[in-house]
């Protein structure tokens, strides 16, 4: 699933190429990715013709700020990623130009929003699990889903001692906190790994149980972590591409995410090792993460 550094990518991408643009059409073939308006073809009427004032991120919801108060949320969920490029129809497929386009995994297209200057904004989704849905600007940040998002942890703001709160009085493993989006947005299977193992803490340590000082450890990697991840455009293990469809660069960087029997390499002597953790899989390094 793309999380916060995948999903900022996208966002920056997407401000430089569409910011302006007017939406003029949709089209897709699953209508159950819209979950709001009711329908399709609400969902349609509501979105042609209106500019894009500008793309945001919360979490990792893709947010299309829209004129006349109106705004697009995108979630991509397990396996969607936005692309931009020019497809054309036939035979009731959507045939990619030549290029990363035309990589394979960019080509379960089942939503296209159709912008002003022709060109596409286009879903590639295989499993299809993403959303969309266009929203009242108030309703959506007065809603209780919105409401119960975490802080950003890339936000100037987020200190440590907030960082330290949203802990308190919590119980689990500390791999299950890093990825609740109540606590913390943005955060999933990959970036926990990538920062406990920076961090040096074991995945099964309780929250609970953590010093000030291994606190700090992983606020500070936490940051670190997802900002190297958002220099590196993210990464492309899994199915997320850039919009472009070039892959994100973050997989030279990784350490433990899918390292599974590799030397650890911290150069600590141990070995990566994965186990599971309430059904999701974590990786990390026994010897040097305690
Ligand atoms: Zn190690």
């Amino acid at each position: 699933m793309p999380e916060l550094p995948e999903v900022e990518t996208i966002v920056r991408d997407l401000n430089a190429k569409i910011r302006k643009r007017i939406f003029v059409d949709v089209w897709t073939d699953s209508p159950k990715i819209i979950k709001k308006p009711e329908n399709f073809e609400l969902f349609k009427k509501g979105l042609k013709g209106r500019g894009i004032e500008n793309i945001r991120r919360r979490g990792k919801n893709i947010i299309f700020n829209l004129s006349d108060g109106k705004v697009l949320l995108v979630h991509q969920k397990l396996t969607g990623h936005f692309l931009l490029g020019k497809w054309q129809k036939t035979n009731n497929h959507w045939i990619p130009p030549k290029g990363p386009l035309s990589d394979k995994i960019n080509t379960y297209i089942h939503l296209i929003f159709f912008l002003d200057n022709g060109k596409m904004l286009a879903l590639s989704d295989l499993r299809k699990f993403a959303k969309a849905e266009l929203w009242d600007k108030g309703e959506l940040e007065n809603s209780k889903e919105f409401n119960l998002l975490g802080p950003e942890p890339l936000s100037p703001s987020f200190a440590f001692n907030d960082f330290k709160e949203r802990f308190k009085g919590k119980k689990g493993k500390i791999k299950k906190i890093l990825m609740d989006q109540r606590l913390l947005v943005g955060i999933g299977n990959i970036y926990s790994d990538e920062i406990l193992f920076a961090a040096k803490i074991s995945p099964l340590r309780d929250v609970s149980q953590l010093s000030e000082f291994e606190l700090k450890r992983i606020y500070k990697a936490t940051k670190k972590i997802l900002s190297l991840a958002i220099r590196l455009g993210g990464e492309s293990f899994s199915d997320y591409r850039r919009i472009d469809g070039e892959k994100g660069y973050y997989d030279k960087a990784r350490k433990v995410y899918r390292k599974t029997g590799e030397p650890c390499p911290g150069r600590c002597g141990g070995v990566v090792k994965r186990i599971k953790i309430d059904g999701r899989s974590a990786h990390y390094c026994p010897s040097c993460q305690k």
